[in-house]
């Protein structure tokens, strides 16, 4: 058995997934949330998916969870663990009791092998993937951790202060309770560690820039990679023939334009905050805005920071933060919804276009991750108009309720239009086994 365990830390969660890598199959997954009591855990802001059962990370975690049988011990504390095994009938338990930290989640995690299953004794992972938030300019790869690896991962903090200290609690931990395995961090940012100057520079002072590393990073590297590699094992074609644009659409969003594999381009930038409209982010947005809200409305940097990250995006336009909840509530008739869900397809046409233009043409679009897999209204609606471009979605194929990797543009349309499921896990998992 070759096993590789997939780490997801949050500032009071931990993400878990043992994959076998023969098979690429997972032998079982967690999540341990509210790690010392640190407040109502999400694992990260930044809006990797959550796994459970589902190793194929089709958007259907959350019903295969539900639908696996779910136990809950009794609640002595506040920490909350849910371990699922998956298999053909898939368990899902829960219990909750009080986890100090992260060296303390790890050892329930252990726990919870022995009990539900596969004895580390057994499946001793041959390496631990971390995923890690922002590598700056300095990682463009897996990285097998160092401590001057750990340096540098805590040196970056200052881009990202929720989620880089969190990934090196994760990697502290594995290493103490796993110190003969090799830990490997794997950065969000690493694929688009290739864009160019072009792509990546800002237009405000250069020294200014170069001395607070102001520039673009770009995030959901590790699904870019994996759905755009996916399309174009799906499409049967090379990837260094293949122009694609990647639009994954979750609670955080981002788009990417991918050439022959390489990132050229991404919506995100310095932050998450940059681009598509999501859930609670704004995306782009006029500078002049904050500086006009700062002088005229008196909001602090602290308030700005808020309303553009947690109160803004769908949630800011409609009071909804879910797609879900936004679509069914502008078919009946509601003009905030709508209005929320007609600017949110209006930028994500922009970007299309804007790729488009970049890559001088394009052979596939991708869609990925909770919204992109499941909401056939916006696959729709972002592309709508756009037959003259080659692009085109059959009706039939976007509705039809699959999971999977599958086309929703007719067969003869001269561009693809794919659903892809991402699996960052899996690709953590896959990118450890290259250097460890
Ligand atoms: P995260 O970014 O947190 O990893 P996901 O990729 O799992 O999130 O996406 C979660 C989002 O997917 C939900 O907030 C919801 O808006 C959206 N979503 C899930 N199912 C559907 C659906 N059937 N229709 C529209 N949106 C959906």
């Amino acid at each position: 058995m070759s096993t590789v365990l997939v780490i997801n830390s949050g500032s009071s969660s931990l993400k878990y997934q043992l994959i076998e890598m023969t098979n690429e199959s997972v032998l079982a997954s967690g999540l341990i949330e509210r790690i010392g009591d640190r407040g109502a855990g999400s694992a990260n802001a930044q809006g990797t998916r959550a796994h459970g059962a589902d190793a194929q990370g089709d958007g259907s975690q959350g019903s295969s969870a539900q639908g696996a049988g779910s136990q809950t011990a009794g609640a002595t504390g506040s920490s909350k663990h849910t371990v699922t095994s998956p298999g053909a009938d898939p368990q899902s338990f829960t219990s909750e009791r009080p986890i100090a930290d992260h060296a303390a989640a790890f050892r329930v995690m252990i726990e919870a092998f022995e009990t539900h299953g596969p004895s580390m004794k057994d499946a001793l992972p041959v390496a631990i993937g971390h995923r890690v938030v922002h590598g700056g300019k300095r990682f463009f790869g897996p990285t097998v951790v160092t401590d001057l690896v750990k340096i540098n991962i805590e040196d970056l903090a200052d881009l990202a202060p929720l989620h880089n200290p969190a990934s090196l609690e994760g990697i502290n931990a594995a290493q103490a309770a796993f110190p003969s395995v090799p830990q490997v961090a794997v950065f969000d940012t690493a694929f688009h560690s290739t864009l160019a100057p072009a792509a990546y520079t800002y237009a405000i002072d250069a020294k200014l820039a170069d001395k607070y590393r102001v520039r673009r990073y770009g995030f959901h590297g590790t699904s870019h990679k994996f759905v755009s590699e996916a399309a174009a094992e799906f499409l049967g074609q090379p990837l260094d023939a293949l122009k694609t644009i990647v639009l994954h659409l979750g609670n955080g969003a981002s788009a990417c334009a991918v050439d022959g594999g390489r990132s050229v381009d991404t919506s995100m930038g310095l932050t998450p905050l940059e681009g598509l409209v999501m859930g609670t982010r704004s995306g782009d947005i006029d500078p002049a805005v904050l500086i006009h809200l700062h002088r005229k409305g008196g909001l602090s940097f602290d308030d700005l920071d808020e309303l553009l990250n947690r109160k803004s995006g769908l949630l800011g336009l409609s009071g909804r933060g879910d797609m879900r909840d936004v679509v069914s509530a502008a078919q009946a008739g509601d003009e905030a919804a709508r209005v929320a869900l007609d600017v949110y397809l209006h930028r994500l046409k922009h970007y299309v276009g804007a790729y488009i233009a970049e890559l001088g043409g394009v052979d596939a679009i991708v869609f990925t991750a909770g919204v992109g897999e499941n909401s056939d209204v916006v696959r729709a609606g972002a592309l709508a108009g756009l037959e003259r471009l080659g692009i085109r979605v059959d009706d039939a194929r976007n509705a039809a309720r699959e999971h999977g990797a599958r086309r929703i543009s007719p067969d003869d349309a001269p561009v693809a239009v794919l659903v892809i499921p991402t699996n960052e896990e899996l690709e953590i998992a896959r990118q450890c086994l290259t250097v460890a």
